[in-house]
């Protein structure tokens, strides 16, 4: 391991660099600020792989390649109109610069409570694919991140793509996060929701995922019961807050205290009353 730098341009070439140790690096976002504070380590690019960055719909799911920039994702028709939810994480996710360079990819294996994509993918019940020498195998999303910057990924494995079945689509899809100001912010607090609703306006299915609220993004279960046959009124909303308060164990860090984060998961909810 001496800080040397690949550019593999198929699978078959990067396997054994990543067998050997190197790291895999995709936009370099995340990867190059930690590297100043570790070893040199060899990294392997993953811009040469043939069709990693594609966007489609595939088996009536929407793949969302690994190497797809944020940027490019939040043009794409698909993810605008399919998955508003995450468009909206992707629109407040960083700098005009941040979005051309990262990608899903590296958002998701980061594994940061903080991480603008998880919440809506969480809501959204993503399962992630993943090859390897070996093959490919798929995780539902929440199993594959295990903690705070740990996930699933075995040595000589990279993901390969994120698979989204799409809401119906009349589906309510909301993404919020605070931050400490409203541009290039790490979020203090978020809330991704995935809301579907009869004609008389009552809740059938609710999914609700909060980030940095916790050592990893996490959906609520209680919250998301306490909706179900209900609609979407002030007071409901104020019961879910609580409820998602109760579930959550935010700490302080340099951007906020636990006290200041519970009080954003009980209010974060209310903002679903906004047209
Ligand atoms: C100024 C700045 C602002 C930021 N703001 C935000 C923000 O608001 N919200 C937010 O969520 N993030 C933010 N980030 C973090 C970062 O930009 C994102 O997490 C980005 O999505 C990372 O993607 P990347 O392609 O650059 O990952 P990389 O830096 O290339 O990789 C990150 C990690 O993932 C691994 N990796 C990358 N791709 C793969 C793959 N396909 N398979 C397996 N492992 C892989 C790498 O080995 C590394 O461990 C910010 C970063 C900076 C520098």
């Amino acid at each position: 391991m001496n800080g040397q730098v690949f550019r593999p341009d198929c699978p078959e070439a990067l396997w054994p660099l990543l067998e050997a140790g190197a790291r895999p690096m995709a936009g370099g976002t995340d990867l190059l600020v930690r590297l100043r504070r570790q070893p040199p380590c060899d990294v392997a690019l993953l811009e040469g792989i043939p069709g990693l960055d594609g966007v489609g719909l595939a088996d009536g799911q929407l793949r969302l390649g690994a190497t797809a920039t944020h940027a490019r994702l939040l043009a794409h028709p698909l993810v605008r109109e399919r998955l508003p939810a995450l468009a909206r994480a992707l629109a407040v996710l960083g700098s005009p610069l941040v979005r051309n360079m990262g990608t899903l990819g590296g958002n998701i294996a980061t594994a940061s409570p903080a991480g603008d994509t998880l919440p809506p993918l969480y809501a959204l019940e993503a399962t992630v694919e993943l090859a390897s020498r070996r093959g490919t195998r798929r995780l539902p999303l929440a199993d594959f991140i295990l903690g705070p910057g740990c996930t699933a990924l075995a040595r000589g494995e990279i993901v390969t793509a994120v698979l989204v079945p799409p809401p119906p689509p009349d589906a309510l899809q909301h993404f919020e996060k605070v931050g400490r100001r409203d541009a290039l912010a790490v979020a203090v607090a978020s809330l991704a929701a995935v809301i579907v609703r009869d004609e008389a306006g009552q809740v059938t299915e609710a999914r609700l995922a909060v980030g940095s609220l916790g050592p990893t993004v996490t959906r609520c279960p209680q919250a998301e019961a306490y909706l179900l046959g209900r609609g979407l009124d002030r007071e409901t909303l104020a019961t879910v807050g609580r409820r998602i308060r109760e579930a959550v164990s935010p700490i302080d860090d340099i951007r906020a205290t636990a006290a200041y984060r519970l009080r954003l998961a009980g209010n974060l909810p209310l903002r679903l009353l906004r047209p």
